[in-house]
């Protein structure tokens, strides 16, 4: 923390600037209050925050995004859920962190009441979408279902808090949580992984920070298939023992040929292709894991037969549950992987609009573009 940030958090002004979802794809910058912290809630000035799939799929088409029982659209909504800023205003019963603290935050706080919320699966709360409005169930998912990052401030609850340490840059510390996904898509497959095979396909944020993250833990070898040569190559350098270009070659093939014919043991899915679950079944070797980070948008065949007869396992993940932010946080802040090398490019909180076209146009290489706000 700088004498400037001190001097910053104590001033809170009454309103903030705050991006807001009318109809489909069209934002617009507003004002509006600055919210209250509540008991077990911080207030968090936002300094950076990433754009991610998710934003877009909300902005296009509402869902994931839940606002006071339906779609998102012209409810004064603020999407981001990747962000991170530095505490400002403590809720009621905060000793945990003090104003000044940098925090990186997790998108779902759950109801922490429900039977998934106890079992650590927050991310799959029961009550999801059921909070500040007729059901006060206190569940909050940040640009999701409660206003999000695109904005000068926000509120979190402790549960979805994480320190930043100071070795860690505002722009990486928007990429904790594509982290703690790749994490906690790891937990699910059994999540020691050191010396056993893993491949990801589809070089993504999320596919590319499982490399970084399996690799960290040891994985042996670590395989990533993809399109683009370009984010291949950054998968190489965030520890990908091998890269596969599916255009040039068939990865199955290639994934055999690298293992000498055994497989893998975890696959984990990032790229939504409609072949790619049996695609996985044939890289994983008997009694293989399967976790699907991604899917394709239609319903699509499986070759059920081949999953059973080798006893394959296969897992869905939804967001990054099991407090896997943690872990993934403490691996940066080791310095295990390098996660600026997926941040192309920075705009500011009024460039909202154009920060979009880079992302979804993928201008210039663009993988994780982030806003710095203040
Ligand atoms: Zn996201
Ligand atoms: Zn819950």
């Amino acid at each position: 923390m700088t004498a400037s940030t001190q001097a910053k958090s104590l001033s809170i002004p009454k309103t903030m600037k705050a991006w807001v979802l009318d109809d489909p794809e069209q934002l617009r910058l507003t004002e509006k209050p600055v919210p209250e912290p509540g008991p077990a809630e911080v207030l968090i000035r936002i300094d950076a925050v990433a754009i991610c799939g998710t934003d877009v799929e909300i902005i296009t088409k509402g869902l994931p995004a839940w606002i006071r029982g339906g779609l998102p659209f012209n409810k004064n909504f603020t999407p981001g859920h990747e962000y991170m800023g530095t505490v400002v205003k403590l809720g009621a019963g905060i000793d945990e962190y003090a104003i000044g603290d940098r925090v990186a935050v997790e998108i779902h706080a759950g109801c922490g009441r429900c039977e998934r919320c106890r079992m650590g699966m927050y991310t799959s709360c029961l009550n999801y979408g059921q909070n500040y409005g007729d059901h006060q169930k206190g569940h909050r998912a940040n640009g999701f279902t409660t206003d999000g990052g695109f904005a000068q401030y926000a509120v979190n609850h402790l549960n979805t808090l994480i320190h930043v340490p100071d070795q860690i840059s505002d722009e990486e510390a928007t990429l904790i949580v594509t982290a703690g996904t790749a994490m906690y898509g790891l937990d699910v497959l059994g999540g020691l992984i050191a010396g056993e095979g893993l491949v990801v396909t589809g070089p993504g944020p999320i596919g590319l920070m499982s490399v970084a993250v399996g690799k960290a833990l040891g994985a042996e070898p670590v395989i990533l298939t993809g399109t683009r040569d370009a984010r291949l190559n950054i998968g190489l350098k965030l520890g990908a023992d091998h890269v596969i270009n599916v255009g040039t070659e068939n990865p199955v093939e290639a994934v055999k040929r690298i293992t000498g014919g055994k497989g893998v043991h975890y696959v984990i899915e990032c790229s939504g292709a409609p072949n790619a679950l049996n695609e996985a079944m044939a890289m994983v070797n008997r009694g293989g894991r399967i976790c699907l980070a991604a899917f394709p948008g239609k319903p699509v065949p499986v070759d059920l037969a081949k999953l059973v007869r080798n006893n394959i396992y296969v897992y869905g993940i939804r967001g990054e549950g099991n407090s896997a932010t943690h872990r993934a946080a403490a691996l940066m802040t080791q310095k295990k992987f390098d996660a600026k090398l997926m941040h192309t490019h920075t705009f500011t909180l009024e460039e909202v609009p154009t920060a979009f076209k880079y992302f979804r146009g993928r201008i210039e290489d663009a993988i994780k573009v982030v806003i710095r706000v203040s």
